[in-house]
């Protein structure tokens, strides 16, 4: 059996006048993330990660922050995208395990509504979507709370 591994990396700025979405899910708080899209760097980072896995162009070259059909757009329709593209590519996905660095909000109350969000878009169970969050302890631009970041990594199955 052919196994395929994906790894993707996405940061935004944080802003205010902004909603905080994050793995699918709109979070209250006084900031959000800045992008061309509903720059939700979580799902950015999993798309990446499942198009990287299947040797696709990434997120930048599939969906342009140029193209204004992209402008507000709901970024778990890139993630339905490349998992339809990887799937037409012979590929499904085995697991998705992936890291936030962000300090502020808290985000571990959350985390089981995001893992549940993300195997909801891609038709997974929860058990194949992790999430984990991490501060930056204070440090950096992220400790300062200007910018969120994400890691993700994605197992692919040849079917
Ligand atoms: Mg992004």
């Amino acid at each position: 059996m052919t196994i395929r591994i994906g790894h993707g990396y996405d940061l935004h700025r944080c802003t205010v006048g902004r909603p905080f979405i994050l793995g699918g899910v709109d979070i209250p708080f006084e900031k959000g993330l800045l992008g061309h899209s509903d720059a939700d760097c979580l799902l950015h980072a999993i798309t990446d990660a499942i198009l990287g896995g299947a040797a696709l162009p990434d997120i930048g070259r599939l969906f342009p922050d140029t193209d204004e059909a992209y402008r507000g757009a709901d970024s778990a329709l890139f993630l339905k995208e490349a998992q339809a593209k990887a799937d037409e590519k012979g590929y499904r996905i085995g697991n998705i395990d992936a890291t936030v660095i962000c300090q502020r909000p808290k985000l571990a109350p959350h985390i089981d509504t995001i893992r549940a969000r993300i195997a909801e878009i891609l038709s997974l169970s929860v058990d194949q979507v992790n999430v984990k969050a991490k501060t930056a302890e204070g440090l950096g631009d992220i400790g300062r709370g200007e910018a969120v970041e994400c890691h993700a990594v994605c197992l692919l199955f040849a079917h």
